[in-house]
């Protein structure tokens, strides 16, 4: 098909100093939980998207120098001229589809650890490290110290040219910079010409700009990503503050403005939190103030919404990470016609989870990102079948949409059976809780692709049990039922069932979710501790409920931390609930009260209740798997080759994970898979080898 004239726009080349990107589509730098630990994987990753027709495609921070250090997190050391060989992987892989390779040099300042190195972490003012609970401080940089850094910095940018890239940056966001951090009045006390007055306090970050363009300039971009205004941290930028005079007073030194809101949290905000276009209140003024052209970011999935961005002047490139991480070919859809094919972000934060838990980036709509190389998985293309094998899959949560759509592409003969009369499993339910709407993605995508298959066969109200799947004649059987959220209260705080539990005020998040209505004061009891506890909450508030929240742990949804949405769900819990309890457990519920024992001092107090939630753990809903794999000869003389489970039918887990899970199934029903079913690359091994 062909594209759309309206999204013509989007397809002009832009011209950023002495390079011009192909088109506007611009992948933001994103860390991806992998970094130097799998290099080749990160290539083929960002090479993916350059195929996939975004026109510049940029590294995450890559570390001037080893005074930089994050570890344990994954990073990109590009320290010295033993890491160019390396970091020209990924120009190689960009340029193959002719788009522009960026990179985003940066120093993390007091955000670093250098707890590898065990080099003193340096900031313009002796105060506590960022991003740690251990007791370091960073030492006040000297003039000795400042010089050192412009040579790092202008050595690297030399590198940088070295390795392939066309765009070079200078990072001056997400308070993660030491350059920013020279910006922020709470963290630079200086007294010298590098403190004080906006002028002083922005004089490293002019040096280190004439620098790179004076080192690069002549045949590189020279970028600043700068963080406009700052939610989190005092004393930083604000776009009708210094955040707007900083771009006043540089609009014409840096060939590129890549613009945003800090910290990190705030620019990477998720959908629950935020609207596409999310940040055009904070950053519209920059085009406004510079002639140099201007990236900004907002999740954005729909081209009008790209185009509108682009008409109004609010920004010259469509700016993204996430979204091409869910899509990596995003524009190649715009430009072919195929619209509706895109793969929208769901705005879940859980690719950001990776970084956070240092593994592999993962992501809930794309469960082929960072297995291009690995598992050889393109996001776009998959094997046809081997066989004329005819495959049922039983549940339409996401495991089963995802492993029939990967199947029927294969050209496989797919009949899907759902026991309900609505597609989607846990996504149906969950995003029809508070503000995650856009969680629905995940099913409308698969769906909507499913209907255009003529080898795609969807059953509603097709509740399966053994004997029936026996006696269909499919040859491949693939059990995608699920999970339950469980009722008794067992989880990671209690290992047998709660005193009271089976009591009929005690209700679980399915129960909830579905509707049941409940009375009086409710007792939400979250020892998951990752989004549901809230979700719970949110919904029994705005039912007019009187909720208290309590948590074994001393966090409120530990586990959105990994997401960067833990404090923003704290402090509604707080503004939510009528109380929050924190380190206690339950240790009886009654029918109108529920005991509570502190976990520390063991103190005891009762809570009035007339519901409680038990947001515990969930178990797999695997009854029909069991039955089918207990009689192998009956499947056999069914005609039957195989049977798997899939999804959290297996183990209950992450949507991403489920996604995955029906992916490779699909991938891997008809092969032979090794002992090890993915590659691995140098350096995380070699590392963990002492090598
Ligand atoms: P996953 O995350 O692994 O995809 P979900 O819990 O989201 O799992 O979805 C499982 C789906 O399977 C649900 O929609 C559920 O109604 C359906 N299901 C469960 N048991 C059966 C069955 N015996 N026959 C058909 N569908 C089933
Ligand atoms: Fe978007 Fe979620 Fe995928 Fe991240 S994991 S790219 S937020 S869908």
């Amino acid at each position: 098909m062909a594209r759309d004239p309206r999204y013509d726009l989007l397809f002009e080349p832009v011209q950023i100093g002495p390079v011009t990107a192909p088109n506007r589509f611009y992948q933001v730098p994103h860390c991806n939980g992998l970094s130097n630990w799998a290099p080749s994987a990160v290539a083929e990753m960002r090479g993916m998207k350059a195929e996939g027709g975004w026109g510049v495609v940029c590294t995450e921070v890559a570390e001037i120098h080893h005074s930089s250090e994050l570890h344990p997190f994954p990073s990109l050391p590009f320290w010295d001229d033993s890491d160019i060989a390396q970091m020209s992987l990924m120009p190689e892989a960009v340029h193959e589809h002719g788009s522009l390779a960026g990179i985003e040099l940066g120093h993390f300042g007091i955000a670093a650890g250098n707890r590898w190195g065990r080099t003193p972490v340096l900031g313009p003012s002796s105060v506590p490290t960022f991003e740690s609970a251990e007791p370091f401080h960073s030492k006040a940089m000297d003039k000795t110290d400042i010089r050192e850094f412009r040579r790092w910095h202008k050595n690297a940018a030399i590198r940088a040219r070295k390795a392939g890239f066309d765009i070079v940056y200078v990072y001056c966001g997400h308070a993660l910079s030491l350059l920013g951090h020279f910006l922020y009045t709470s963290i630079n006390s200086r007294t010298d010409e590098y403190g004080g007055s906006l002028k002083n306090r922005s004089r490293l970050l002019r040096e280190v700009l004439e620098d790179t363009k004076e080192a690069i300039g002549d045949s590189c971009a020279v970028a600043l990503r700068f963080g406009v205004h700052e939610f989190t941290y005092d004393g930083g930028p604000q776009f009708d503050g210094e955040g707007r005079e900083i771009v006043e007073m540089f609009k014409d030194l840096p060939d590129l403005w890549d613009v945003n809101v800090s910290d990190w949290s705030r620019d990477s905000d998720t959908s629950r939190f935020s609207d596409e276009g999310f940040q055009e209140p904070f950053v519209s003024f920059v085009k406004t103030v510079t002639d140099k052209p201007v990236v900004t970011v907002g999740r954005f999935t729909s081209p009008d919404t790209m185009v509108s961005q682009i008409k109004r002047g609010v920004t010259d490139f469509i700016g993204a990470a996430r979204p091409s991480i869910a899509d990596p070919w995003l524009p190649r859809k715009i430009d072919e016609g195929r619209v509706d094919d895109i793969r929208e972000c769901i705005g879940c934060n859980v690719c950001v989870s990776g970084e956070w838990s240092y593994s592999p980036m993962r992501c809930t709509q794309n469960p082929t990102v960072l297995e291009e190389w690995r598992r050889d998985w393109h996001p776009e293309k998959i094997p046809p079948k081997k066989s004329e094998d005819k495959l049922l899959i039983v549940g339409a949560g996401p495991a089963g949409l995802e492993c029939a759509l990967a199947a029927g592409r294969r050209g496989y003969d797919v009949t899907l059976a759902e026991a309900r009369s609505e597609l989607g499993g846990r996504v149906t339910l969950e995003s029809a809780m508070p503000g995650l709407s856009a969680w629905a993605r995940v099913r409308d995508y698969r769906v909507y692709q499913l209907q255009q298959m003529p080898n795609v066969e969807i059953y509603l109200e097709s509740q399966l049990d053994a004997e029936q799947v026996r006696d269909f004649g499919f040859e491949r059987v693939a059990i995608a039922t699920g999970a339950h959220w469980r009722r008794d209260g067992v989880g990671r705080h209690h290992s047998v069932p709660v005193s009271g539990w089976d009591q009929a005020n005690v209700f679980t998040p399915d129960d909830i979710m579905r509707g049941v209505m409940v009375a009086g004061p409710v007792l939400v009891y979250d020892s998951e501790s990752a989004y549901m506890g809230s979700l719970i909450v949110e919904r029994l508030v705005a039912q007019g409920h009187d909720v208290v929240l309590v948590s074994p742990t001393g966090q409120i949804a530990g586990w959105t931390l990994y997401t960067m949405e833990q404090p923003r769900i704290t402090a509604r819990m707080y503004e939510m609930c009528s109380s929050v309890l924190t380190d206690c457990q339950i240790a009886s519920i009654s029918t109108d009260s529920v005991s509570l024992s502190h976990i520390w001092s063991g103190e005891e107090r009762t809570v009035p209740a007339g519901a409680v939630v038990l947001v515990t753990s969930r178990l797999p809903e695997d009854a029909l798997y069991q039955a089918l794999a207990a009689e192998p000869d009956i499947l056999e003389s069914s005609g039957i080759k195989s049977v798997d489970a899939i999804g959290d039918c297996v183990a209950p887990h992450l949507i991403a994970a489920a996604v995955h899970s029906g992916h490779r199934y699909a991938r891997e029903m008809d092969e032979t898979i090794q002992e090890t079913p993915f590659k691995r690359d140098g350096t995380i091994w070699s590392s963990y080898a002492g090598g």
